[in-house]
């Protein structure tokens, strides 16, 4: 399972997660078998719903596609799992730690939520 897998599936307005196929969860998106059974890993649907974890707000441009400033969130899924992704319309007051986001789109080979 690699990472272009689930950004094509998210592309497509399909946000996953990666679980065991055995049925322990869901688990990490860096790991490559299940932590507490050593079983293969599948994609799974996710709600896109979450919150955010952690944030941090870019204020230099290190590419084209993306003007600074520009906001990476660390999303904890309502599975469980975390995922960093890009926030969009970050017009408005600022996010907070634990604010609810949802999956958006993908773009520039980032997942973006926006805040709910
Ligand atoms: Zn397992």
């Amino acid at each position: 399972m690699d990472v272009s897998e689930i950004l094509e599936r998210a592309a497509t307005g399909k946000l996953c997660c990666l679980s065991c196929r055995s049925g322990c969860g869901v688990t990490d998106y860096a790991a490559r078998v299940c932590p507490k059974c050593s079983g293969p890993l599948e994609l799974r649907a996710a709600s896109g719903k979450g919150r955010i974890h952690s944030f941090a707000v870019f204020h230099t441009q290190y590419t084209s596609e993306l003007a600074a400033p520009y906001t990476v969130l660390f999303v904890e899924l309502e599975e469980g799992c975390r995922l960093a992704a890009l926030l969009d319309s970050p017009k408005g007051p600022p996010p907070k730690v634990g604010d609810p986001v949802v999956f958006a789109r993908t773009g520039s080979g980032a997942v973006h939520f926006s805040l709910q």
